[in-house]
């Protein structure tokens, strides 16, 4: 992590964590309009991230890639969350039968149940940014990341909450009254897939994901595969100028 991140993540306040994160989606929101939607994980991070966008923008959209995996208790939390609020939230889930490859791999598993749909809604919501939870101090694999990234060409990446520790993402929730996935009340820090998810005691709270296994405390890939296919006037251009 760099020293200047790792500074605003140790030396600002919550309360200025929270403005920051309501700046960052207000001036997203304004210059994206509706194509800046919400990737819901239903995880602790992504309700933040949710609450906070509909506080800035309550016609916020948002979108949940679900698996054959998950457990029961999230399917229900899902469910609810879906109804409180009809029309802003879209599921998406893989069109392919259920397969139980996880075991022998995880990451083929990972990129037919989570990345293609999440590259799905992109498509079809037409987003052109995209607002995630994802914090850097969660896990090895999250350090290097910014508040707003363009990995994908086209695709804008905000992730308004980064600098959030783990204590503030519960500061949050318990303050602003923002229920939680009850699964958190058995330990779990971090929450995916049932197979691919354990109680983990280690300092960096994603090392529950996928433990035992050499993706261990890794990535699904949404955050590390490009999302966006080339815009078609893009294709049209390289077709036209071959
Ligand atoms: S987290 Fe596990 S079960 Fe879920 S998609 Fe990835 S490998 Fe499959």
């Amino acid at each position: 992590m760099s020293e200047d991140l790792k500074d605003l993540v140790d030396n600002l306040h919550f309360g200025e964590k929270v403005a920051r994160a309501e700046k960052l989606l207000k001036d997203h929101f304004d210059k994206f309009g509706d194509k800046a939607v919400v990737a819901n994980s239903l995880g602790k991070d992504s309700m933040v991230v949710w609450d906070l966008a509909l506080r800035v923008n309550p016609n916020a959209k948002g979108f949940i890639v679900t698996t054959p995996f998950k457990p029961p208790e999230t399917i229900e939390y899902m469910n609810r969350l879906v109804a409180k609020h009809p029309g802003n939230l879209t599921v998406y889930r893989s069109n392919e039968p259920t397969q139980d490859i996880y075991k022998e791999d995880a990451d083929k598993c990972c990129n037919i149940y989570k990345v293609e749909p999440v590259k799905r809604a992109i498509e079809e919501m037409d987003v052109d940014c995209w607002i995630t939870g994802l914090r850097c101090t969660e896990g090895r694999t999250r350090t290097d990341y910014k508040e707003v990234e363009e990995r994908d060409k086209d695709l804008i990446k905000l992730n308004p909450i980064l600098l959030f520790k783990e204590r503030e993402v519960w500061q949050y929730l318990a303050v602003y009254g923002v229920e939680a996935n009850i699964l958190y009340g058995t330990g779990l820090r971090s929450l995916g897939c049932a197979p691919c998810t354990a109680v983990t005691t280690s300092e960096n709270e994603r090392d529950g994901r996928w433990a035992g296994t050499s993706k261990c405390g890794g990535e699904c890939g949404i955050h590390t595969r490009p999302l966006k296919d080339v815009k078609t006037e893009d294709a049209k251009e390289a077709v036209a100028s071959a």
